[in-house]
């Protein structure tokens, strides 16, 4: 079938189902629901583990069509703990097993699904988590970038369950030297949310093979709905990575932290053998008539978000992690290849019955052949069209670093001579893409490219370590007293760096080993790591402390931000003053002095009490400052009156 047919309005309005698929499990029965419109028989079988290779067969059931393209059947019988596979015959053509689209537990590797009765996973008091973040705006988030098995790999970070998800919530671990570690530190830090890099499901890492000690980011979908089972301390029960995950995150929970997933929707690992584009032959992507992909993602697919029963599936997933694992916040890779429409239908079905959820996007501006005439894409230009969503700022990014295509060009932090407004507009969380500080998510280093601390060696190579760590506390000054929604990579706060054995940097660390991904824990017990930490532990709490760096809209930045001319080119200052979002002091100063020399600058008049000087960072007083300021090179000073 030439899969054009599945975008046209016929299609759509036959096959559109808008009931709820997958299993339905009571101790008496479980009923099963398939969505395969195009297909003239489906199986489903019945199996005794999740091993794709063990033939342990229970029985094999032909499913009955039912209504808008969807194929049912029924077992009597408490079928928890049996594990099932779907597969349909299209044009005279059977498909291979593969597991539920909407499966929710897994056996290894994902290739079997398993019925589950979901409140046996849940964690003692489960019922009693609802997650963190109410009654805030998304301004007032600080997010953690974090890959699960980088918390805990390194033998120094103490943690027992080593790459799992329980070695996220293990608390009162140290290093050998007694520095706390892992979701100590974290909470000790002060950031409101972790984000996880891909915890769903992925296919590059072999589950049944833990002692491999494989690394992936896991940007590759398998099972958008089931935890990834190497995370897992056992992958082949389909119940226990459930409740690992949730036990993850009622603990975060527990310690006032918010969990974010990073879901990849807009590819899968292999199109071919995408459980959807099994059972529908290429419904969930982006194929033309002669079987070629569409590949903006660089990852072999495109999904066809704009499809009715794609745009459901993607929706229906994001509800049911809000709903069954209370996770608090998405972030969407590269949602410029998904469409605007999707991405509203997402926040509209989570935000009643989940206020505090917040999401953001990876919106860089993508090409892809979409498969109907007109689909508007969620890329970070569009941004307005989707009241609910945030964007990562690639403008204050290369603003202070330089562009990500070239690792020697400089930028504010490396040296680089300030021109223009583009630090007063990323400031106010208002690059030119976006009008509203809301949605704007600032952030120097994340999981792509190098470390903050190695793109500064890279660009920098003969600065001393010193001057190095000077350089990477003002890029993180920068981007944490700035309008928006600070965002970085987890150990940036302990100047993380990705080195390999031949102490050359990595810049795409994808499938790089433990030893050149894993958070060095151990480097905090050296002054000049524990300092840096300090520093962003201050800086984390100057910005909680003060609703005047936290604004929620345009409007009030527009309001309450002027720029200050400081005589000096690569001294840029900021004056916000007067009563805005909660603010208790009359007006804060920022500098930032991106020189190598100390310079000494005139300030507003008043009497100012500095909070952040050289490479202090707090609440706290430090010293009175009027009329004049010296600033020490390379670093940021703010105070308040
Ligand atoms: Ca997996």
């Amino acid at each position: 079938m030439n899969p054009k047919v599945y975008s046209s309005e016929d299609f759509e309005s036959k096959y559109t189902y808008s009931g709820d698929l997958g299993f339905f499990w009571s101790p008496e029965k479980t009923f099963f629901r398939l969505w395969a419109p195009t297909a003239t028989e489906a199986k489903l079988r019945l199996y005794k583990t999740g091993d794709s290779a063990a033939e342990d067969l229970i029985e094999e059931i032909d499913m009955t069509a039912d209504v808008s393209g969807t194929w049912v059947a029924e077992k009597n019988g408490d079928l928890n703990g049996v594990y099932y596979t779907f597969s349909t015959v299209v044009e005279g053509k059977e498909s291979a097993e593969v597991p539920d689209p909407y499966a929710r537990a897994l056996g290894t590797n994902g290739k079997r699904s398993m019925v589950v009765d979901l409140s046996s996973t849940n964690p003692k008091g489960w019922e009693n988590d609802k997650g963190v973040f109410y009654d805030k705006n998304i301004t007032d988030a600080i997010l953690y970038e974090l890959h699960v098995r980088d918390l805990s790999m390194d033998e120094s970070s103490g943690i027992f369950n080593k790459g799992k998800f329980l070695g996220v919530s293990e608390t009162g671990t140290k290093t050998p030297g007694g520095i706390s570690t892992g979701l100590d530190h974290i909470k000790e830090l002060g950031v409101t949310h972790i984000h996880f890099l891909p915890s769903f499901d992925y296919g590059s890492v072999d589950e049944s093979k833990p002692e491999e000690n494989q690394f992936n980011w896991g940007y590759d979908p398998m099972n958008f709905n089931i935890p990834e089972g190497s995370y897992s301390t056992a992958p082949e029960k389909g119940e226990v990575r459930i409740s690992e995950m949730k036990k993850m995150v009622q603990k975060l929970h527990e310690n006032g932290i918010g969990v974010v997933m990073d879901m990849v929707y807009n590819h899968v690992f292999h199109a071919d053998e995408f459980c959807v584009n099994v059972l529908v032959p290429g419904y969930f992507s982006r194929i033309d008539e002669n079987g070629v992909y569409s590949d903006g993602s660089g990852c072999g697919n495109d999904t066809a978000s704009e499809r009715s029963m794609v745009k459901k599936y993607i929706v229906d997933s994001v509800k049911y992690w809000a709903d069954e694992y209370h996770i608090d916040g998405f972030r969407f890779d590269l949602s410029g290849l998904l469409d605007i429409a999707t991405m509203n239908e997402i926040t509209e079905a989570v935000h009643p019955t989940h206020p505090n959820v917040i999401f953001y996007c990876e919106g860089w501006n993508m090409q892809t052949k979409v498969t109907k005439p007109i689909v508007e894409l969620a890329n970070q230009y569009n941004s307005e069209k989707m009241p609910g969503c945030s964007f990562f700022s690639d403008t204050i990014r290369d603003f202070l670093i330089g562009t990500a295509f070239d690792a020697e060009e400089k930028g504010f932090i490396t040296g680089k001579e300030l021109h223009g407004s583009l630090l007063g507009k990323c400031f106010r969380g208002m690059p030119d893409w976006c009008k509203n500080p809301s949605k704007c998510v600032n952030y120097v280093s994340c999981h792509d490219g190098y470390t903050l601390f190695d793109r500064i060696s890279v660009a920098l190579p003969k600065a001393d370590f010193s001057e190095k760590i000077r350089r990477s506390n003002l890029a993180a000054a920068v981007y944490m007293l700035s309008q928006g929604v600070p965002l970085f990579l987890a150990g940036e706060e302990m100047l993380r760096s990705k080195t390999k054995p031949d102490g050359s940097f990595e810049h795409n660390s994808y499938k790089s080993p433990d030893s050149v991904n894993s958070i060095k824990w151990s480097n905090l017990e050296k002054p000049e790591y524990k300092k840096v930490f300090e520093y962003y532990k201050g800086l984390i709490s100057f910005r909680k402390a003060h609703g005047a760096l936290r604004m929620k809209t345009p409007g009030e930045v527009y309001s309450h931000v002027t720029d200050v001319r400081t005589g000096e080119i690569n001294v840029p200052a900021f004056h916000i003053w007067g009563n805005v979002n909660g603010e208790t002091a009359e007006a804060i100063f920022i500098a930032f002095n991106a020189e190598t020399e100390e310079k000494e600058i005139y300030l507003p008049v008043g009497k100012w009490s500095v909070r952040i000087f050289d490479e202090t960072a707090g609440t706290e007083h430090l010293f009175f400052a009027e009329e004049k300021i010296k600033i020490p090179a390379l670093s940021a000073a703010v105070m308040i009156k």
